[in-house]
Protein backbone atom coordinates (compact mmCIF):
# COMPACT_ATOMS: atom_id res chain seq x y z
CA UNK A 1 0.00 0.00 0.00
CA UNK A 2 3.08 2.42 1.25
CA UNK A 3 4.62 1.41 -1.75
CA UNK A 4 2.43 2.20 -4.19
CA UNK A 5 1.10 5.82 -2.79
CA UNK A 6 4.87 6.37 -2.94
CA UNK A 7 5.00 5.34 -6.80
CA UNK A 8 1.64 7.41 -7.38
CA UNK A 9 2.98 10.73 -5.86
CA UNK A 10 6.16 10.46 -8.10
CA UNK A 11 4.17 10.24 -11.09
CA UNK A 12 1.77 12.97 -9.80
CA UNK A 13 4.95 14.90 -9.18
CA UNK A 14 6.15 14.25 -12.65
CA UNK A 15 2.61 15.45 -14.02
CA UNK A 16 2.62 18.63 -11.54
CA UNK A 17 6.19 19.47 -13.13
CA UNK A 18 5.02 19.15 -16.95
CA UNK A 19 2.51 21.43 -15.87
CA UNK A 20 4.28 24.04 -14.34
CA UNK A 21 6.51 23.89 -16.93
CA UNK A 22 3.33 24.54 -19.94
CA UNK A 23 2.05 27.07 -17.70
CA UNK A 24 5.80 29.18 -17.72
CA UNK A 25 5.71 28.86 -21.10
CA UNK A 26 2.01 29.81 -21.32
CA UNK A 27 2.63 32.74 -19.26
CA UNK A 28 5.85 33.53 -21.31
CA UNK A 29 3.74 33.20 -24.67
CA UNK A 30 0.65 35.75 -22.97
CA UNK A 31 3.24 38.58 -22.02
CA UNK A 32 5.70 38.12 -25.20
CA UNK A 33 3.61 41.49 -26.59
CA UNK A 34 1.70 42.70 -23.57
CA UNK A 35 2.81 45.21 -20.67
CA UNK A 36 3.37 43.88 -17.17
CA UNK A 37 5.37 44.13 -14.19
CA UNK A 38 6.81 42.15 -11.53
CA UNK A 39 7.06 42.44 -8.09
CA UNK A 40 11.01 40.69 -6.79
CA UNK A 41 12.66 39.99 -3.63
CA UNK A 42 15.70 39.16 -2.64
CA UNK A 43 16.22 35.87 -0.42
CA UNK A 44 19.25 36.77 1.50
CA UNK A 45 18.48 40.71 2.32
CA UNK A 46 15.09 42.33 2.27
CA UNK A 47 15.68 44.21 -0.77
CA UNK A 48 12.03 44.97 -2.83
CA UNK A 49 11.24 45.76 -6.22
CA UNK A 50 9.06 46.40 -9.13
CA UNK A 51 9.76 46.18 -12.20
CA UNK A 52 7.86 47.06 -15.37
CA UNK A 53 7.31 47.21 -19.09
CA UNK A 54 5.15 49.70 -20.68
CA UNK A 55 6.03 50.16 -24.56
CA UNK A 56 2.21 49.12 -25.43
CA UNK A 57 0.70 51.39 -22.85
CA UNK A 58 2.99 54.36 -23.83
CA UNK A 59 2.34 53.77 -27.40
CA UNK A 60 -1.69 54.04 -27.06
CA UNK A 61 -1.42 57.03 -25.34
CA UNK A 62 0.69 58.76 -27.75
CA UNK A 63 -1.91 57.90 -30.53
CA UNK A 64 -5.23 58.79 -28.54
CA UNK A 65 -3.66 61.92 -27.55
CA UNK A 66 -1.87 62.69 -30.82
CA UNK A 67 1.13 63.57 -28.63
CA UNK A 68 4.31 65.13 -30.52
CA UNK A 69 7.76 62.85 -29.78
CA UNK A 70 8.50 65.16 -26.56
CA UNK A 71 5.35 64.94 -25.11
CA UNK A 72 5.20 60.94 -26.02
CA UNK A 73 8.49 61.05 -23.47
CA UNK A 74 7.68 63.12 -21.08
CA UNK A 75 3.75 61.64 -20.64
CA UNK A 76 5.13 57.80 -20.81
CA UNK A 77 7.83 58.77 -18.28
CA UNK A 78 5.03 60.25 -16.34
CA UNK A 79 2.58 57.31 -16.77
CA UNK A 80 5.42 54.73 -16.13
CA UNK A 81 5.88 56.64 -12.85
CA UNK A 82 2.56 56.43 -12.01
CA UNK A 83 2.73 52.35 -12.32
CA UNK A 84 6.01 52.94 -9.85
CA UNK A 85 3.92 54.68 -7.34
CA UNK A 86 1.24 51.88 -7.07
CA UNK A 87 4.12 49.69 -5.25
CA UNK A 88 2.54 52.20 -2.28
CA UNK A 89 -0.67 50.58 -2.70
CA UNK A 90 -2.37 47.26 -1.62
CA UNK A 91 -1.80 44.75 -5.02
CA UNK A 92 -5.23 43.89 -6.56
CA UNK A 93 -7.64 46.56 -4.43
CA UNK A 94 -9.37 49.86 -5.75
CA UNK A 95 -6.54 51.87 -4.12
CA UNK A 96 -4.84 54.55 -6.76
CA UNK A 97 -1.85 56.88 -7.26
CA UNK A 98 -2.33 60.24 -9.32
CA UNK A 99 1.16 61.80 -9.63
CA UNK A 100 0.89 65.21 -10.58
CA UNK A 101 3.54 67.34 -12.26
CA UNK A 102 3.11 71.44 -12.10
CA UNK A 103 6.48 73.06 -14.23
CA UNK A 104 6.89 76.29 -15.92
CA UNK A 105 8.69 74.76 -18.96
CA UNK A 106 6.23 74.62 -22.30
CA UNK A 107 4.66 71.58 -21.15
CA UNK A 108 2.42 72.35 -18.88
CA UNK A 109 0.93 70.42 -16.91
CA UNK A 110 0.94 66.40 -16.76
CA UNK A 111 -1.34 64.27 -15.15
CA UNK A 112 -1.06 60.08 -14.55
CA UNK A 113 -2.77 58.04 -12.75
CA UNK A 114 -2.78 54.43 -11.99
CA UNK A 115 -4.50 52.01 -9.99
CA UNK A 116 -3.37 48.61 -8.60
CA UNK A 117 -5.13 47.02 -10.78
CA UNK A 118 -2.64 47.81 -12.90
CA UNK A 119 -5.06 50.33 -15.07
CA UNK A 120 -3.26 53.98 -15.93
CA UNK A 121 -4.08 57.03 -17.20
CA UNK A 122 -2.91 60.43 -17.96
CA UNK A 123 -2.31 63.53 -19.92
CA UNK A 124 -0.43 66.49 -20.57
CA UNK A 125 -1.38 69.95 -21.10
CA UNK A 126 0.73 70.71 -24.47
CA UNK A 127 0.65 67.10 -26.74
CA UNK A 128 2.49 69.64 -29.61
CA UNK A 129 5.68 70.50 -27.16
CA UNK A 130 8.40 70.22 -29.54
CA UNK A 131 11.69 68.67 -28.93
CA UNK A 132 14.68 69.55 -26.67
CA UNK A 133 18.02 67.38 -26.68
CA UNK A 134 20.83 67.29 -24.60
CA UNK A 135 23.96 65.15 -24.73
CA UNK A 136 24.96 62.79 -22.09
CA UNK A 137 28.02 60.57 -22.09
CA UNK A 138 27.83 61.44 -25.80
CA UNK A 139 24.44 59.98 -26.38
CA UNK A 140 21.78 62.47 -27.98
CA UNK A 141 18.84 62.48 -25.01
CA UNK A 142 15.39 64.05 -24.85
CA UNK A 143 16.02 67.51 -22.25
CA UNK A 144 12.62 66.33 -20.33
CA UNK A 145 14.07 68.62 -17.59
CA UNK A 146 13.46 71.32 -20.00
CA UNK A 147 10.44 70.29 -20.81
CA UNK A 148 8.54 70.01 -17.70
CA UNK A 149 10.97 73.18 -16.40
CA UNK A 150 10.60 73.98 -12.15
CA UNK A 151 7.88 73.56 -10.41
CA UNK A 152 6.09 71.09 -7.74
CA UNK A 153 5.47 67.32 -8.01
CA UNK A 154 2.49 65.89 -6.11
CA UNK A 155 0.68 62.57 -5.34
CA UNK A 156 -2.45 61.55 -4.25
CA UNK A 157 -2.98 58.40 -2.82
CA UNK A 158 -6.46 57.32 -2.78
CA UNK A 159 -6.51 54.08 -0.29
CA UNK A 160 -10.30 53.71 0.00
CA UNK A 161 -11.45 54.95 2.74
CA UNK A 162 -11.28 58.72 4.16
CA UNK A 163 -9.90 61.86 2.42
CA UNK A 164 -7.08 61.15 -0.14
CA UNK A 165 -3.68 61.38 1.45
CA UNK A 166 -1.78 64.75 -1.08
CA UNK A 167 2.09 65.81 -0.45
CA UNK A 168 3.86 67.86 -2.78
CA UNK A 169 7.83 67.63 -3.26
CA UNK A 170 9.44 70.42 -5.61
CA UNK A 171 10.69 69.34 -8.80
CA UNK A 172 14.80 68.61 -8.11
CA UNK A 173 15.30 67.75 -12.10
CA UNK A 174 12.09 67.79 -14.04
CA UNK A 175 13.10 64.10 -15.14
CA UNK A 176 10.76 62.17 -13.35
CA UNK A 177 12.87 59.31 -11.94
CA UNK A 178 14.99 61.60 -9.75
CA UNK A 179 11.60 63.36 -8.82
CA UNK A 180 9.57 60.49 -7.66
CA UNK A 181 12.72 59.42 -5.37
CA UNK A 182 13.18 62.39 -4.20
CA UNK A 183 9.26 62.16 -3.31
CA UNK A 184 9.40 58.67 -1.82
CA UNK A 185 12.54 60.12 0.67
CA UNK A 186 10.69 63.09 1.49
CA UNK A 187 7.24 62.80 2.25
CA UNK A 188 7.36 58.86 2.16
CA UNK A 189 11.03 57.88 4.35
CA UNK A 190 11.49 55.34 1.71
CA UNK A 191 15.20 55.80 0.18
CA UNK A 192 14.42 54.16 -3.16
CA UNK A 193 15.96 53.83 -6.65
CA UNK A 194 14.04 54.74 -9.66
CA UNK A 195 15.01 54.75 -13.48
CA UNK A 196 12.40 55.15 -16.23
CA UNK A 197 12.94 55.11 -19.76
CA UNK A 198 11.11 55.86 -22.98
CA UNK A 199 12.40 55.26 -26.16
CA UNK A 200 10.92 57.22 -28.99
CA UNK A 201 11.40 56.47 -32.50
CA UNK A 202 12.54 58.52 -35.78
CA UNK A 203 8.56 58.34 -36.70
CA UNK A 204 7.60 58.96 -33.16
CA UNK A 205 6.26 55.90 -32.66
CA UNK A 206 6.83 54.11 -29.14
CA UNK A 207 10.44 51.57 -29.23
CA UNK A 208 10.57 50.39 -25.89
CA UNK A 209 9.44 51.83 -22.28
CA UNK A 210 9.39 51.04 -18.49
CA UNK A 211 11.19 50.92 -15.39
CA UNK A 212 12.03 50.14 -12.08
CA UNK A 213 11.92 51.05 -8.56
CA UNK A 214 14.08 49.28 -6.08
CA UNK A 215 13.70 49.69 -2.10
CA UNK A 216 15.27 48.11 1.10
CA UNK A 217 12.80 46.93 3.79
CA UNK A 218 13.55 46.88 7.02
CA UNK A 219 16.07 44.97 8.31
CA UNK A 220 17.74 45.12 4.45
CA UNK A 221 21.84 45.11 5.50
CA UNK A 222 23.77 48.07 4.84
CA UNK A 223 25.89 46.04 2.54
CA UNK A 224 23.14 44.59 0.79
CA UNK A 225 22.02 48.71 0.06
CA UNK A 226 25.59 49.09 -1.34
CA UNK A 227 25.60 45.97 -3.45
CA UNK A 228 22.07 47.32 -5.08
CA UNK A 229 23.43 50.73 -5.47
CA UNK A 230 26.66 49.49 -6.99
CA UNK A 231 24.16 47.03 -9.31
CA UNK A 232 21.94 50.06 -10.37
CA UNK A 233 25.20 52.04 -11.12
CA UNK A 234 26.44 49.80 -13.61
CA UNK A 235 22.92 49.25 -15.73
CA UNK A 236 22.55 50.19 -19.05
CA UNK A 237 19.16 51.95 -19.39
CA UNK A 238 16.26 50.69 -18.80
CA UNK A 239 14.64 51.39 -22.62
CA UNK A 240 17.68 50.00 -24.09
CA UNK A 241 17.40 46.73 -21.81
CA UNK A 242 13.85 46.16 -23.30
CA UNK A 243 14.50 47.65 -26.42
CA UNK A 244 16.73 44.34 -26.89
CA UNK A 245 14.11 42.14 -25.83
CA UNK A 246 14.68 41.92 -22.03
CA UNK A 247 11.62 40.97 -19.70
CA UNK A 248 11.12 42.53 -16.41
CA UNK A 249 11.67 38.92 -14.62
CA UNK A 250 15.22 38.76 -16.48
CA UNK A 251 15.93 42.60 -15.96
CA UNK A 252 15.49 41.54 -12.08
CA UNK A 253 18.23 39.47 -12.46
CA UNK A 254 20.81 42.21 -13.31
CA UNK A 255 19.38 45.10 -10.54
CA UNK A 256 19.77 42.21 -7.81
CA UNK A 257 23.11 41.00 -9.63
CA UNK A 258 24.97 38.86 -6.24
CA UNK A 259 21.31 38.02 -4.39
CA UNK A 260 18.75 35.35 -4.99
CA UNK A 261 15.60 36.71 -6.34
CA UNK A 262 11.97 35.26 -5.77
CA UNK A 263 9.28 36.79 -8.16
CA UNK A 264 6.53 37.75 -6.00
CA UNK A 265 3.67 38.61 -8.14
CA UNK A 266 3.06 39.92 -11.91
CA UNK A 267 0.90 42.40 -13.25
CA UNK A 268 -0.67 43.37 -16.56
CA UNK A 269 -0.67 46.64 -17.08
CA UNK A 270 -2.87 48.82 -19.53
CA UNK A 271 -3.72 52.28 -20.63
CA UNK A 272 -7.51 52.32 -19.07
CA UNK A 273 -9.62 55.05 -18.25
CA UNK A 274 -13.27 55.19 -16.79
CA UNK A 275 -14.72 57.36 -18.48
CA UNK A 276 -18.42 56.91 -20.03
CA UNK A 277 -20.81 58.27 -21.42
CA UNK A 278 -22.70 58.27 -18.71
CA UNK A 279 -20.17 60.81 -16.90
CA UNK A 280 -20.06 62.76 -19.42
CA UNK A 281 -24.05 63.21 -19.23
CA UNK A 282 -23.40 64.51 -15.69
CA UNK A 283 -20.72 66.48 -16.91
CA UNK A 284 -23.25 68.19 -18.70
CA UNK A 285 -26.12 68.08 -16.41
CA UNK A 286 -23.98 70.06 -13.92
CA UNK A 287 -23.73 72.78 -16.47
CA UNK A 288 -25.44 75.99 -16.06
CA UNK A 289 -28.80 76.27 -18.22
CA UNK A 290 -27.50 78.90 -20.25
CA UNK A 291 -25.15 77.39 -21.10
CA UNK A 292 -26.66 74.26 -22.23
CA UNK A 293 -29.45 75.85 -24.53
CA UNK A 294 -26.31 77.67 -26.26
CA UNK A 295 -25.03 74.03 -27.29
CA UNK A 296 -28.42 72.90 -28.30
CA UNK A 297 -28.69 76.10 -30.49
CA UNK A 298 -25.39 74.83 -32.15
CA UNK A 299 -27.21 71.54 -32.98
CA UNK A 300 -25.29 69.23 -30.45
CA UNK A 301 -22.03 68.95 -28.12
CA UNK A 302 -19.23 66.92 -28.09
CA UNK A 303 -17.43 66.34 -24.54
CA UNK A 304 -13.65 65.52 -24.79
CA UNK A 305 -12.14 63.22 -21.83
CA UNK A 306 -9.25 65.17 -20.62
CA UNK A 307 -7.71 61.75 -19.42
CA UNK A 308 -7.63 59.73 -22.09
CA UNK A 309 -8.62 61.82 -25.37
CA UNK A 310 -11.77 60.07 -25.65
CA UNK A 311 -14.84 62.35 -27.11
CA UNK A 312 -18.66 61.61 -26.46
CA UNK A 313 -21.24 62.99 -28.68
CA UNK A 314 -24.51 64.17 -27.56
CA UNK A 315 -27.44 65.17 -30.31
CA UNK A 316 -29.76 67.69 -29.82
CA UNK A 317 -32.49 65.95 -28.50
CA UNK A 318 -29.94 64.22 -26.15
CA UNK A 319 -29.55 67.65 -24.81
CA UNK A 320 -32.83 69.40 -24.38
CA UNK A 321 -33.61 65.63 -22.22
CA UNK A 322 -30.38 66.81 -20.01
CA UNK A 323 -32.09 70.62 -20.21
CA UNK A 324 -35.45 69.06 -19.13
CA UNK A 325 -33.83 66.77 -16.51
CA UNK A 326 -32.12 69.73 -15.11
CA UNK A 327 -35.36 72.10 -14.77
CA UNK A 328 -37.36 69.05 -13.51
CA UNK A 329 -34.65 68.70 -10.68
CA UNK A 330 -34.55 72.72 -9.76
CA UNK A 331 -38.22 73.45 -9.31
ZN1 LIG B 1 -11.36 58.88 -20.50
Amino acid sequence: MEKKKIGNLSQREQFVKELTDRVKDDLKKYFLDRDYGVVVLTKEDALRALIVRTTNLCEIARLRHKLSPMATAVLGRALTGAILLTSLLKHGTQQRVLLRIEGDGPIGLVVAEANAKGEVRGFVQNPNVPTFVKEENGRRKFDIGKAVGRGVLTVVKDLGFGTPYESSVPLVSGEIAQDIAYYLLKSEQIPSAVSIGVLVGETGKVEAAGGFIAQPLPGASEKAVEKLEENVKKMPPISSLIKEGKRPEEISELLFEGFTVELLALKELSFKCKCSKEIARGGLLAMPAEELKELIKEGGASIKCNFCGEEYFFTKEELEEILNEKEKGEN
